[in-house]
């Protein structure tokens, strides 16, 4: 414990940390430093404690999240002592409540308000901060922690004329203290984000006319506001401390159960009825939640969207205003949705007027007035409601310079650079809550408020039990966060849509997914597995000497690796630990339960003669398409002894649809009923018969290649091969994803990647002794990569996985059919393993490889 510890120190210059900011993160801060022993300054821009509920003053001005969620943890006292009087309370309940905290745990002292830190400069030398205020204030410290907001900058309206108008003029971000009374006056509200959702209904209560500009609508649902209800109310009095404990494990930091049901899979009755239950809750993660799919499935997800839009016909009776309030160009929750009280009812008023900005934009502000369209219509007061330069606004507009006088803004330039959203490198001692990069603005941000402020205060706690007095983020871990974060957008369906989310709505910034969508729960434990892993990423200094333990805290794609974390929990035995019937029961019943893949126009099932005469089974999948088709061969994946023809059906089905190509897939013997060469011969002898019979089936003659997968894209290239030297079927192509293509040699990715990714080390080892005996595995027929000559053999694509433990055996097939001259394309699938790219409906972020595989099938046939 140290001396200064509770020493209030308003005045001290050089202290061990400066917060910049007095909201609920500042607040916090306060205790936990404080309690932690630090020395600190707080300096705050505004008047008093609150942040977000000291500034957003408007008429309507409430959380969104219902209150009883919306409270620090911390003090388990507060839910005892204090009651909210609402399920949503207003903005002076909340900034009471803020007041309260802060002079309960007497945080008043600590806080120098009316303060605003300018700018911000680290001394490499000295390993301090300087922090300069717009007071003329400079104070040094080791740390600098901005908790400054994600929605504390109001963006300024970029609208022509603004300084010309005489009336007035409010902003709801910066709302004067006194409130305003629009009692038979005619006011402007431009913008119909949350804030002017909220203020709209009753500013036109009081207001004599009001007309409202609205550029792009949104998305709202009724809050059904009033007492806080009994059900509410219930798991915090039954156990709170469970309850609390229990929001930090959720996607959005309030407790919900996730849903389970797809919005597709239900009939249309039965999604109704979800969705009017899920209406009924008014909270927008009930309504964000109610099927699993819709905020991943655009089909899943328009269903959603028109259902709210029939709500929002149902309630405003001008159907040409209706139309205009429907959001119809987006999909549902990829902008910040709403909750309102009689939003859109207020426009049945006679005196309240909607202009559509896309077809009347506002061509300029006059001194009494606002032109638009073709008219000018004269107002007393003007609203803006134009949001906020969210998330990094407030960050950037501190000149911040870091190591060799790199600035903020610059690094930021295309987007904010940082790791876990709490530090960015150049930049050490510097920490933001809840920053661009962490879950933010998409939580309810109380509880990663709190997980923040106790991730830094821990870790410097950390670093000054260790003697370390200086930390910073390494550049490996930084880039890798970063495009974690990127993977995560690119599977969502937020990334297309302008919203502030991605800094669309203000001019020039760059257009990046700001937020981290790995929810509460996941960015928690990536957080968590930073510290249990030796602060992964991050690299201290000081007298008691230097750690750096360098490395990518989530290296694999966001699906995949909630994928393999979900089959972690299920505890599954080793498929190698069964008996091969045992592993194809197995294998079947787990292939039941996966999405079908999309249709294609005709399935046909048929039997063709295998090696030795015997019967094998065939499914046909033939395009929607007018034939006839180039067709494909396909052998499945199962290391030669499980599987079937019908088993990588989605991803076969996907394949057809997205190339054009008819599929044959084939079932060719299993080991080790069938050892080597069985597998290898049947797929050589279904590749013949079906170009025999390639006018029957429906293909285009001269038009055939193949395709498999892992032993599959084993048995295809043995097949290729075979066709070559038996003067058998001209290929056009032979297309391998993470195919098995050496059994003589262990390269190194079977022992990187051999535990922990669905195909492990030991059961493709497993695979290999059931199909075929050690003297085998160099022959060409069981390792294709041990043919003589790869030369003559048709175009291929060569798919690999960076998780695979059969990469770099892909790979040196790749490379040495280039070698011999074979024109290859060769897709490296990063964050991928063995399985993920056939895995059609789960993993999503395989779809873009799956799509360049049918690029190259109709390549082969071009
Ligand atoms: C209208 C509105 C409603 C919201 N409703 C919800 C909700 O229901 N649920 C939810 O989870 N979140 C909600 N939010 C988000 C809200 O911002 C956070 O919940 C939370 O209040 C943020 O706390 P904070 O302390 O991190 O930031 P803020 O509350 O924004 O406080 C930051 C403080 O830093 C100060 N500051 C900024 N720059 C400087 C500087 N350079 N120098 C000194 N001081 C500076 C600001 O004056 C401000 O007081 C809402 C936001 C708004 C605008």
């Amino acid at each position: 414990m140290r001396p200064d510890q509770g020493v209030v120190m308003t005045s001290a210059n050089d202290v061990d940390v400066v917060v910049a900011g007095a909201g609920f993160s500042g607040l916090y801060l306060v205790h936990r430093l404080r309690e932690a022993g630090f020395s600190f300054r707080v300096l705050e821009s505004g008047g008093d404690v609150g942040g977000t509920w000291y500034w957003n003053r408007y008429p309507g001005a409430r959380c969104d999240i219902p209150t009883t969620d919306y409270t620090y943890s911390w003090d388990p006292e507060l839910d005892r002592e204090w009651t909210w009087s609402e399920k949503y309370a207003t903005q002076p309940e909340i900034l009471s409540y803020a007041q309260h905290v802060a002079k309960k745990h007497d945080m008043y002292p600590h806080i120098t308000f009316n303060t605003r830190v300018k700018d911000a400069q680290w001394d490499d030398s000295t390993r301090k901060w300087t922090v300069r205020t717009e007071t003329g204030e400079a104070i040094t410290c080791r740390h600098y922690v901005m908790a400054t907001g994600c929605l504390s900058v109001p963006k300024d309206p970029d609208i022509p004329g603004t300084e010309n108008f005489a009336g007035g003029v409010y902003v709801t971000g910066r709302w004067p203290h006194e409130g305003v009374d629009f009692t038979g006056r005619r006011v402007a509200v431009i913008g119909t984000g949350s804030s002017g959702i909220q203020s709209i209904p009753l500013i036109a209560e009081q207001a004599s006319q009001v007309t409202v500009f609205q550029r792009t609508p949104n998305f709202s649902v009724p809050a059904f506001n009033g007492p806080v209800s009994e059900d509410r109310k219930a798991p915090l009095l039954a156990d709170r401390d469970a309850y609390r404990e229990s929001a930090k494990w959720t996607r959005g930091g309030v407790p919900l159960p996730p849903s389970e049901v797809s919005a597709l899979a239900v009939t249309p009755e039965q999604r109704r009825e979800m969705f009017e239950a899920g209406w009924k809750r008014g909270e927008l993660f009930s309504i964000l939640g109610i099927f699993m799919d819709q905020s991943t499935n655009r089909e899943a997800n328009d269903l959603v969207s028109e259902m709210i839009r029939e709500k929002i016909r149902a309630t405003v009776k001008d159907p040409v205003t209706a139309e205009l309030l429907c959001p119809k160009t987006y999909p549902f929750g990829t902008k910040r949705p709403c909750l309102d009280t009689n939003y859109f009812d207020t426009y049945n008023k006679p005196h309240v007027r909607l202009v559509d900005l896309n077809t009347s934009p506002i061509r300029t502000i006059t001194s009494d007035g606002v032109t638009f369209g073709d008219e000018t219509v004269q107002f007393d007061d003007i609203v803006y409601a134009t949001g906020f330069d969210a998330m990094t606004g407030a960050i950037v507009s501190v000149d911040i310079t870091g190591r060799n006088g790199t600035t903020l803004k610059k690094k930021w330039e295309h987007g904010p650079l940082q790791y876990l959203g709490l530090m960015s490198t150049e930049f050490p001692n510097f920490f933001m809550i809840t920053g661009p990069g962490s879950p933010s603005v998409l939580s309810n941000m109380m509880v990663s408020i709190e997980q923040h402020v106790d991730w830094v205060t821990d870790t410097l706690v950390h670093m000054r039990d260790n003697g370390l007095d200086m930390i910073e983020p390494t550049d490996t871990a930084e880039a890798g966060w970063v495009r974690h974060g990127a993977e995560f957008a690119d599977i969502s369906l937020m990334k297309d849509t302008n919203s502030w989310y991605m800094g669309a709505n203000v001019p020039g910034k760059p257009r990046v997914m700001l937020p981290y969508l790995g929810g509460v729960d996941g960015y928690r434990r990536a957080c968590n597995e930073v510290v249990e892993r030796g602060y992964l990423g991050f690299s201290m200094t000081g007298p008691g000497g230097k750690v750096c333990n360098d490395g990518v805290i989530r290296s694999v794609q966001p699906d995949v690796f909630i994928v393999l974390d979900m089959m972690s929990q299920m505890g599954l035995p080793p498929m190698e630990s069964m008996t091969p019937e045992g592993a194809r029961e197995f294998s079947n019943a787990s292939g039941a339960m996966r999405p079908p893949g999309p249709e294609v126009g005709e399935m046909v099932d048929g039997t063709l003669p295998g090696a030795d005469g015997s019967p094998l089974e065939y499914r046909l999948y033939r395009p929607a398409t007018k034939g006839p088709h180039p067709v494909v061969v396909y052998f499945h994946g199962g290391g030669w002894v499980i599987g079937s023809h019908v088993s990588d059906e989605p991803m076969v089905r996907d394949l057809c649809v997205r190339s054009g190509a008819m599929f044959v897939s084939v079932n060719y013997r299993h080991a080790p009923e069938a050892r080597f060469p069985a597998a290898a011969e049947d797929g050589y002898a279904a590749l013949t018969w079906v170009n025999d019979h390639i006018t029957e089936l429906g293909g285009i003659p001269g038009k055939i290649a193949v395709a498999g997968w892992s032993a599959g894209g084993n048995v295809a290239a043995v097949a290729a091969q075979l066709a070559r030297d038996n003067n058998g079927p001209a290929l056009c192509g032979q297309l391998l994803l993470t195919p098995v293509t050496d059994g003589t040699k262990e390269y190194p990715s079977l022992s990187l990647n051999g535990e922990g990714y669905i195909l492990t080390k030991s059961l493709m080892d497993w695979f290999w002794d059931n199909y075929a005996d050690r003297k085998d595995r160099s022959h060409p027929k069981a390792s294709p990569l041990k043919a003589a000559s790869l030369a003559g053999l048709p175009p291929t694509t060569v798919v690999t996985a960076q998780f695979d433990p059969l990469r770099d055996e892909g790979n040196a097939y790749a490379e040495a059919l280039r070698e011999a001259g074979v024109k290859v394309t060769h897709i490296q699938a990063g964050g991928h393993i063995h399985t993920s790219i056939s895995m059609v409906g789960v993993i999503l972020s395989g779809e873009k490889h799956r799509e360049k595989m049918a690029e190259s099938i109709r390549g082969f046939f071009a």
